[in-house]
């Protein structure tokens, strides 16, 4: 799935704008099936490792005693082991009664006062008696209350046991599915009502028996059941709301190897939030409103479509049949085999049986869509679109034509299947989504018409090469559990710039992931960070694995590595990878193994991995040059260091570096692994500077002392040249982070950025913009105006003639777009006056031409944004963005709408977002991030998001990726204790509706760090600025 390379695409130029940004035990499939709750196997997954910060432990509690999924605070969960001691079973409730049992226990918040010592004495009598009946329960045998009386002797395991919905007790007390039965087959018909905007469903699973089990557990939610069989007898089908679990109690052993069939019927409405099979709808041309119904799966929503075992190790093949209206078509995965022409006018459309595959990657659309296909060797690659939008599907086509070519030879394996549909969906929320053989997007990542720039196909291409990528890496070979979601998303990331730079090199894509891997290092910098595999188990934590560690920490350390082995080895290690593992499931050795295997000489790739995904964060290199002895030392990056973290994690780091004396050549590069905390060598008296992480392909940051950096400096002030742009990227991205760490003074900073003065390349210059940026929008938000604009006054020293020089006219390189756009941006938005004034005169010719004068597309969000200030101009784009059919256009005029800082304006469009109507709902986050660009409405989208929560919960799911970048936008530009204990308090506050989440203990980290940074370095801004 694409969601966190797209939106960072789109927010280009600012970290905190582009809030990045989604286990346990092994496999279960191939262990025991466990009778009771393993206790001990399910510590805390995330340790608590800092009293500056203190977090709640992140593995599910819930597990652990098989409650729902709601953690317990402490004093709660006391409770609930002494209750456990007390014989009381906890077992039965859902999550909702769990909640309000913890609820009712609170004091009501006016009652803080102490109790009188005549409360106090009526209290402990209370609490005896409690004890004692409590004490009595335990000691007879729960079934003598119940209507069946004792069934075994052993019913502490019957405890352990949860309450179905029916008052039965559910078989099953895992989240986790049992791995006593695997599903072969699944015949699924659909009969979709697209006006009543409901389905009737029927499902038949052919399973095989692995263990003697008689019970058969699988996943089901938000349906109604209307009947269910098993080997054609009817059977109670029983259901466990809160695990999202239905199961079958049989009476007899199932014998291991047997096959059977379960058959379930069913019924559900389409889903109105954008997982499961949902219901999408558009405006045509004609002012209509049209309708569709589409499918997201990953990470856990086939559950919503089919009653299945929703987990990625459980693959199987899939028959699926679709009944639709004769205005509709139906895709799926696999190619239509027939249409039957039913008695009540209906067709019904049947698609060839499909590969072996996981349930996240089934999918199906039913809508009203024009496409146009070729051939690419055996096969038949579509672009499917609203009939509105049929022509800007060609340049997805001939790129995803061209893109499969180069995977079918990268990777020596064909791709599968005889189709490949790419789908632009209306209403859709992640970037895109890799269901085999029917890709679908948003429109804004498949659709290319007259008004896209250059960057606009970047982004289509990147997103069509990462989808294309997971064909083979996802859903080929595919993580056996969401822990490793990396290995798909990471690899799928990777590919996505390594294609694209092969194929279009003329995308500048390179830039692109540079200032990716700058971003991964900054997230991961931070104490709530986590390791790119990391123990995962409920839906919360699973959503949440899709951030910016798995895609970009994922795609950094494969680049890392595939720069250490070349080129050529590590793709001779990935096609070992797919052949070995084709159609399984893996987890990150496996790839490690393929990897080591192809080596010569033989490297154990895992031995250097390993501490790559295992460990969260990165090292710290540490240089220290005394005349020709070089001393290095490595210790943990993490920018809250001052916590009782443990620092002492080594990483065998495979460390590269130039000197002065050969720096530009690939061939000046030394190589060597460093795996220990420190490491000496020698070289030439001669040699004045050293420069660290070529190109910055490694994962890490170098410090190289005062000495060392004032080297560095001085050489870069003589000739800009003496390095590659990735490199002087690379050193300002390390000296900002360090300042942030407190390892340099911001002076340091402001001495390097001299150097900038004869910079002219796009990555260090937008680097350097980028983290002034970030410090300009702490500073707007504090309201320091004198501050403010000595900082205005600075970034115009060090940028200004930059920004002047630009041109307003079209032009083609990629890379000087991104340059101009950048600078542009900044200008315009501080209000410069040679860039507010160019970018009038553009809006005022798109005006008066009747928008036929082309406004170049890389420059039409900075020229929108200014015309958005003034009212008329404002109502003009909001008529622009509700009648636009071309996407790319629409989003940056929404960017130039959300802009305003007419707080009325941004009130309305908060709330235009979030009910959809006039504002598509996916583009809430997008809206939210740019309003909180600026001061006038970043407290506004703060009380927004405090006030709309569960709304907004309902809309995106906890942990989800659109949610992280909420909570990011609207929190990380705070610096101040006030707004510290706010963010904490309502966070806090949020108890089972979202209180868990990462992205919040981020956001408070964040607000930390920045009051540290103010605090550190405003005497300094004030002296130097
Ligand atoms: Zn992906």
């Amino acid at each position: 799935m694409e969601s966190v390379c797209f939106l960072s695409q789109l927010e280009y130029g600012s970290m905190e704008q582009a809030p990045l940004p989604r286990n346990m035990i092994e496999n279960s499939m191939f262990e025991e099936e466990p009778d009771v709750v393993d206790l001990a196997k399910e510590s805390p997954s995330y340790p608590i490792d800092s009293d500056d910060v203190v977090y709640e432990p992140r593995s599910s509690r819930l597990l652990v005693r098989g409650l729902g999924e709601n953690d317990l605070d402490e004093e709660e969960e006391d409770y609930e082991s002494s209750a456990r001691l007390l014989g009381m079973s906890f077992m039965n409730r859902s999550s909702s009664q769990r909640s309000a049992a913890s609820y009712t226990r609170q004091q009501p918040s006016n009652s803080c006062s102490m109790p009188s010592a005549k409360k106090t004495l009526m209290g402990i009598l209370v609490l005896v008696v409690v004890a004692l009946v409590a004490v009595i329960i335990y000691f007879v045998p729960r079934c003598t209350f119940s209507k069946d009386g004792c069934q075994k002797a052993n019913s502490s395991i019957e405890q352990l046991y949860p309450k179905a919905s029916n008052g039965e007790l559910f078989p099953w007390t895992g989240l986790r599915l049992p791995a006593s039965v695997r599903p072969v087959h699944y015949e699924i018909s659909l009969q979709p009502n697209l006006t009543s905007m409901t389905f009737q469903g029927s499902v038949a699973i052919s399973i095989v028996v692995l263990q003697e089990t008689n019970k058969i557990v699988l996943h089901s939610y938000n349906m109604k059941i209307i009947n269910g069989t098993f080997q054609d007898e009817k059977v109670n089908i029983l259901e466990y709301k809160p695990w999202q679990q239905i199961a079958i109690k049989l009476s007899k052993e199932l014998k291991k190897g047997e096959n059977y069939v379960l058959k379930i019927h069913y019924s559900a409405n389409l889903s109105n939030s954008y997982d499961g099979f949902y219901n999408s709808s558009y405006i045509d041309t004609n002012g209509k409103r049209r309708v569709l119904a589409a499918t997201q799966f990953e990470p856990l929503a086939a559950r919503k479509a089919f009653p299945c075992f929703d987990e990625p190790a459980f693959k199987a093949s899939f028959v699926i049949k679709i009944t639709r209206e004769a205005e509709y078509i139906s895709l799926s995965n696999m190619p239509k085999a027939t249409t039957a022409n039913l008695s009540n006018g209906l067709f019904e459309d049947e698609f060839e049986s499909s590969v072996n595959m996981s349930t996240y990657l089934v999918a199906f659309v039913v809508a009203n869509f024009s496409s146009v296909s070729k051939n690419v060797s055996n096969t038949l690659v579509s672009v499917y679109a609203v009939p509105d939008k049929k022509d800007q599907i060609h340049y997805a086509l001939d790129t995803a034509a061209k893109l499969l070519e180069f995977y079918n030879g990268f990777f020596e394996i064909e791709y599968p299947l005889r189709k490949l549909d790419l789908v632009g969906i209306p209403d859709f929320l992640a970037g895109a989504m890799e269901n085999w053989g029917l890709i679908t997007f948003r429109e804004t990542t498949l659709l290319i018409g007259d008004h896209s720039s250059p960057i606009d196909k970047q982004l289509v291409t990147s997103v069509i090469a990462h989808e294309l990528a997971h064909q083979w890496f996802g859903n080929l070979v595919t993580m056996r559990w969401w822990n490793d979601l990396w290995l798909n998303e990471g690899f799928a990331t990777y590919m996505q710039y390594m294609s694209t730079e092969e194929v279009f090199p003329e995308l500048d894509i390179d830039n692109e992931f540079l200032s990716v891997r700058f971003k991964a290092l900054a997230k991961d910098a931070l104490n709530s960070s986590h390791p790119v595999s990391a123990d995962v188990s409920t839906p919360e934590q699973v959503e949440e694995m899709f951030d910016s560690v798995s895609y970009e920490k994922g795609a950094s350390i494969l680049l890392m590595l595939s720069a250490t082995l070349s080129k050529e080895a590590f793709r001779k290690g990935v096609i070992e990878y797919l052949r070995t593992y084709k159609g399984c499931n893996t987890q990150s050795e496996d790839l490690w193994t393929s990897l080591s295997q192809v080596t010569n000489p033989h490297t154990d790739v895992a031995e250097m991995m390993d501490k790559w995904t295992v460990q969260k964060g990165f090292p710290l290199v540490t240089v220290t040059k005394t005349e020709s002895q070089v001393k290095l030392t490595q210790e943990h990056f993490v920018l809250n260091a001052d916590n009782a973290t443990d620092r002492s994690n080594l990483w065998h780091i495979p460390l590269t570096y130039v000197n002065d004396t050969c720096s530009n050549s690939s061939s000046c590069k030394q190589v060597f692994l460093f795996k220990n905390k420190t490491a000496t060598f020698k070289v030439s008296d001669k040699v004045r500077w050293l420069k660290f992480n070529c190109r910055s392909d490694g994962f890490y940051i170098v410090d190289y002392g005062e000495q060392g950096w004032r080297a560095l400096i001085e050489a870069l002030k003589e000739n800009v040249n003496v390095l590659p742009r990735e490199d002087r990227a690379a050193l300002i991205n390390n000296l900002f982070a360090l300042s942030r760490l407190g390892r340099v003074s911001f002076r340091q900073v402001l001495n390097l950025l001299v150097y900038l003065k004869n910079e002219t390349e796009t990555a260090p210059l937008t680097e350097a913009l980028t983290q002034l940026n970030h410090i300009f929008r702490l500073l707007d938000k504090r309201s320091d105006l004198l501050l403010v604009s000595r900082m205005t006054t600075y970034i115009f020293m060090v940028f200004g003639d930059l920004m002047d020089s630009q041109s307003w006219g079209e032009e083609s390189s990629v890379s000087k777009q991104a340059l101009r756009s950048a600078l542009l941006e900044t200008a315009c938005n501080l209000g410069r006056p040679n860039c507010t004034d160019q970018a009038k005169r553009l809006f005022d010719q798109w005006m008066t031409s009747n928008k036929t004068e082309h406004i170049p597309g890389d420059l039409l969000k900075v020229v929108l944004s200014v015309a958005a200030q003034t009212k008329e101009d404002w109502q003009v784009l909001l008529d622009t963005y509700k009648h636009s059919i071309y996407d790319s256009e629409k989003r940056k005029t929404l960017e130039a709408l959300a802009s305003t800082q007419d707080v009325r304006k941004i009130v309305w469009i908060l709330k235009a977002g979030l009910d959809g109507s006039e504002i598509q709902t996916p583009e809430l986050p997008l809206v939210i991030s740019t309003v909180c660009r600026h001061s006038a409405g970043y407290l506004h989208a703060w009380d927004f998001v405090k006030e709309n929560w569960d709304k907004l919960t309902q809309k995106f799911l906890i942990g989800s990726f659109p949610l992280q970048s909420i909570i990011m936008s609207t929190t990380s530009q705070f610096s101040t204790k006030t707004h510290l204990d706010e963010v904490e308090r309502f966070f806090g506050s949020l108890k089972d509706r979202g209180s868990q989440m990462r992205s919040i203990q981020e956001a408070i980290e964040t607000i930390k760090l920045n009051m540290r940074w103010m605090d550190r370095n405003l005497a300094t801004l004030w002296k130097w600025l």
